[in-house]
């Protein structure tokens, strides 16, 4: 049975009034750079969606997808499932992320992304829960601190499910497996 959504943690125009705020600031740092974002499939792309939307600089786009292996409710690995297209030598990139939890799949795109010799590579996450972090990582453009539950909606999902929800909710019950 599916888990139901306990609370809303942050609501659909609270959400919208921070992607508009941090499009203003990438707008104002990334003038006159040649940026590519890369959005962190599946989770961050209504958030990617969004925030794409608010640039007034011009940029490229590009996806990736990741999948983290976990024993027990310990992340163990990263292995990339969809990578990159295009040539990032001399570009600045900037990753957009649904949620930095442990700091691993960012910190194993991080490494990647570096071996293609960008002028920079920044991070922007909706989310961040710093609570869980075992690997340290900087987030450049963070939407919102959140505690250490476990969130659903705005992309993320609980077993592909959720993801459509226009807010981050708080599922019932405190024993949920960590989705992609
Ligand atoms: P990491 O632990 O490597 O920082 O995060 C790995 C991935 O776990 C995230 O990109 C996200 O897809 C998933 N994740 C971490 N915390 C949550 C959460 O609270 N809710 C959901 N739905 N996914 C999460």
């Amino acid at each position: 049975m599916k888990p139901s959504v306990q609370s809303i943690l942050i609501t659909e125009s609270q959400i919208e009034k921070r992607v508009h705020e941090l499009g203003k600031q990438i707008s104002k740092d990334y003038d006159k750079s040649d940026l590519v974002l890369i959005c962190v499939l599946k989770g961050a792309i209504l958030f990617f969606a969004d925030l794409i939307r608010t640039l007034a600089v011009p940029a490229r786009y590009e996806f990736v997808q990741l999948a983290s292996y976990h024993n027990d409710t310990k992340s163990s690995g990263v292995q990339m499932i969809q990578g990159l297209y295009q040539d990032l030598f001399r570009a600045d990139v900037l990753i957009v992320e649904d949620i930095v939890d442990t700091g691993m799949t960012l910190d194993f795109l991080l490494n990647h992304i570096e071996s293609f010799e960008p002028t920079s590579v920044k991070v922007c996450s909706l989310l961040d829960k710093p609570d869980r972090r075992e690997v340290p990582v900087t987030i450049d453009y963070l939407g919102f601190k959140i505690p250490n539950s476990f969130v659903v909606g705005y992309g993320l999902d609980f077993a592909q499910h959720y993801r459509n929800l226009p807010y981050i909710g708080v599922l019932d019950g405190d024993s949920v497996a960590l989705g992609s």
